[in-house]
């Protein structure tokens, strides 16, 4: 059998982290998932609006990872590719892993301006947020990998398995170990298709492919999990992080604005407490 988690807290960020934080505390068996402090923390160049604290990103980071090495809070730093809510129960897919949790908390944060015109459009019609989910379904095809960082040239070497070619997009330099990628430095600007993926338009024109993989780190809310309320790039939430799924919570950036750390932590400690009370009202 499985592990049935209590629960799930998705995102490595400030508000994962604080959500990851107080489960404990409170006594909830959780599962955090997502790189620790990856995400928009160390970027700031010098924080100044949280309590207690002034310096740069980079000290914030350090900062942080001692107390959470302190606190003994431990983590699995995948990137969860899909949640999926069965009665009172979620599975997350992260990588080839498969965990079970009673709740959820999604701290995933907000990537602004990084959705492609006709991403959504086409998403399971020859867009995916997810190399070893549908790689295969691409075998001897000619694709396209647009990734935000090259913290994803694992992901589109895997791609590159099955694809006969795959077109690598990414903001930054590196060398990908596989024949057939090629390396474009254009930057894409949409998604072009009938039924289905046919091109992806650049600056400088179209690329005939059969399909787009995204690799970012935070994917639309309702691609990673079907039948969430959003509003724009946002989880719709009541003041306790609930959303429109029974179980599911949002905290952070994700949550709404303002983008702020002080205001991340503040709701990944608030959902902490409501899917405990969540919990409770499970077991009776
Ligand atoms: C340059 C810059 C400077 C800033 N300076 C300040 C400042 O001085 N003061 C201030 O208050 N705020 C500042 N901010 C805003 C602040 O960074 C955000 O409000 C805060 O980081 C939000 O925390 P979060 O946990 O909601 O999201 P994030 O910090 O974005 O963390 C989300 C995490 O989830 C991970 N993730 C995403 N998708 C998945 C997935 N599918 N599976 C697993 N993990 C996933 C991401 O990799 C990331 O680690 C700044 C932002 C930027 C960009």
């Amino acid at each position: 059998m499985e592990k049935i988690w209590d629960a799930a807290v998705v995102g490595g960020g400030i508000a994962g982290y604080t959500a990851a934080l107080t489960l404990k505390n409170l006594g909830v068996e959780a599962l955090w998932l997502g790189e620790p402090f990856a995400g928009k923390l160390r970027l700031a160049e010098t924080v100044k609006n949280f309590p207690s604290f002034s310096g740069s990103g980079e000290e914030f980071y350090a900062a942080l990872s001692r107390q959470k090495e302190d606190m003994g809070l431990k983590n699995e730093p995948l990137r969860v590719n899909g949640i999926y809510a069965q009665g009172d129960m979620f599975s997350l897919a992260a990588g080839e892993k498969l965990f079970l949790a009673r709740a959820v908390v999604l701290a995933t944060g907000v990537e602004e301006g990084s959705t492609l015109k006709g991403e959504k459009e086409f998403l399971g019609r020859g867009v995916s947020y997810c190399a070893v989910c549908d790689g295969a379904l691409y075998r001897g095809k000619k694709i396209a990998a647009v990734l935000s960082s090259l913290r994803y040239a694992e992901e589109a070497e895997y791609l590159a398995r099955f694809a006969s070619e795959v077109l690598v997009f990414c903001g930054e330099k590196g060398s990908f170990r596989a024949e057939n990628i090629s390396v474009h430095t254009e930057k894409p600007l949409a998604i072009r298709g009938e039924k289905r993926v046919e091109a992806l338009v650049t600056e400088r024109g179209e690329l005939p492919v059969s399909g787009v993989f995204l690799l970012k780190d935070a994917l639309p809310p309702e691609a990673l999990c079907g039948g969430l309320g959003t509003e724009g790039a946002h989880v719709v939430t009541r003041r306790d992080g609930s959303t429109n799924l029974r179980g599911l919570f949002a905290a952070g950036d994700i949550a709404g604005r303002p983008y702020q750390f002080a205001k991340a932590a503040g709701e990944g400690l608030v959902a902490a407490y409501a899917v405990r009370d969540y919990l409770r009202t499970l077991s009776k």
